[in-house]
C-alpha cells in the first residue's frame, strides 16, 4: 500500500532523509524507531505529502504522491488534487490538535462535512459511531479542554477515522500522555491493526511494536539502517547502531 523508492529530503544544507526505500503492505502494521532527529517525524510527513521529497518518489494506495507522472517526466498536483490524495491517510500526531472551539463529537464530523460535503445528521452518526469504538460515547458532548490527554488522542483517532482512510499515519501518540493513559490509547490502535487497518506509527513503546507491529524499522541519521520482524530486530539486532540504541531504550 506504501512503497518509498529512495525517498530524500533535504532543509536548506541540511541533509535530512538520505534515500529511505520501504514498502508496507495493505493490512500491515509497520513500526518505526529511531533516535531523535533521525528523520521519523519528516519520513511520516513525507507520506502525505506535508513535506516535499527532495529526491525519490513515494506511492501510497498505487498513487504518486504530489506528482503525476507522464512520458517519463514528474508535474506537480495542484493544491487541490494533493488534498484529494492526502483525504486517503489518516494522521494522528504527539500532540493533541484537536479543535479546542468544537465538541469531540464536532471534532469527528468536521472533515466529512467540509471536505466530503457529507450532511450533518450523517455524519453525526458516522461520529457517534467512531466515539464508542473508541471506548467515548459518553464524551460526546465534551469540549477538548473538558478531556484528558489520553481521551483527546482517541477523539483525535476517531477524527482521523473518519475519512475512512485507507492508511494511518501515527507520530509517537502516546509519547506526551501520563503513563496511566498510554494504554487506553494503545488498546485503540490495537484493535485498529486488528481490524486490518494499514498503520505506520513511529513509537518509543517496543511492547507494542513487538506485539501489534509486524514489521519493524530502526531509522538513524537519515537512513534505514535494520529492518524486519519485530521480535527478531528487538531481540537479535544484526546492527551495532541498533543495539547500541535498544540498550539505551529497552
Ligand atoms: P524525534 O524523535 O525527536 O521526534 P525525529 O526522528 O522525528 O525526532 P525529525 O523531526 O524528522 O526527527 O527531524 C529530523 C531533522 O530534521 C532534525 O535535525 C530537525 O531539526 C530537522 N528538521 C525537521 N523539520 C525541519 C524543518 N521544517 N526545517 C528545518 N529542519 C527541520
Ligand atoms: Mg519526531
Amino acid at each position: 500500500l506504501v512503497v518509498a523508492e529512495d525517498v530524500r529530503k533535504s532543509f536548506g544544507r541540511l541533509e535530512v532523509l538520505k534515500g529511505i526505500d520501504l514498502q508496507v503492505r495493505r493490512g500491515e502494521v509497520m513500526c518505526v524507531i529511531g533516535p531523535s532527529g533521525s528523520g521519523k517525524s519528516t519520513f511520516l510527513r513525507c507520506v502525505n505529502h506535508l513535506e516535499k521529497l527532495t529526491g525519490g518518489r513515494l506511492w501510497v494506495n498505487g498513487e504518486l504522491m504530489g506528482y503525476r507522472e507522464r512520458r517519463g517526466r514528474l508535474y506537480e498536483l495542484r493544491e487541490k488534487e494533493i488534498a484529494a490524495q492526502r483525504s486517503d491517510i489518516g494522521m494522528v500526531f504527539q500532540r493533541f490538535n484537536l479543535f479546542p472551539h468544537l465538541t469531540a463529537l464536532g471534532n469527528v464530523m468536521e472533515a466529512p462535512v467540509q471536505v466530503k460535503r457529507q450532511s450533518k445528521a450523517v455524519a453525526a452518526a458516522k461520529a457517534m459511531e467512531l466515539l464508542e469504538r473508541v471506548g467515548l460515547p459518553d464524551k460526546a458532548g465534551a469540549y477538548p479542554e473538558q478531556l484528558s490527554g489520553g481521551q483527546q488522542q482517541r477523539v483525535a483517532i476517531a477524527r482521523a477515522l473518519a475519512m475512512e482512510p485507507s492508511l494511518m499515519l501515527f507520530d509517537e501518540p502516546t509519547s506526551a500522555l501520563d503513563p496511566e493513559l498510554v494504554g487506553e490509547v494503545l488498546d485503540v490502535m490495537r484493535d485498529l491493526a486488528a481490524g486490518g487497518m494499514t498503520m505506520m506509527v513511529v513509537t518509543h513503546e517496543m511492547g507494542f511494536a513487538r506485539e501489534v507491529g509486524d514489521s519493524l524499522v530502526f531509522m538513524d541519521d537519515g537512513v534505514v539502517v535494520e529492518s524486519g520482524a519485530p521480535d527478531e530486530v528487538l531481540s537479535n539486532p544484526r546492527h551495532e547502531r541498533t543495539r547500541a540504541f535498544l540498550s539505551k531504550v529497552l
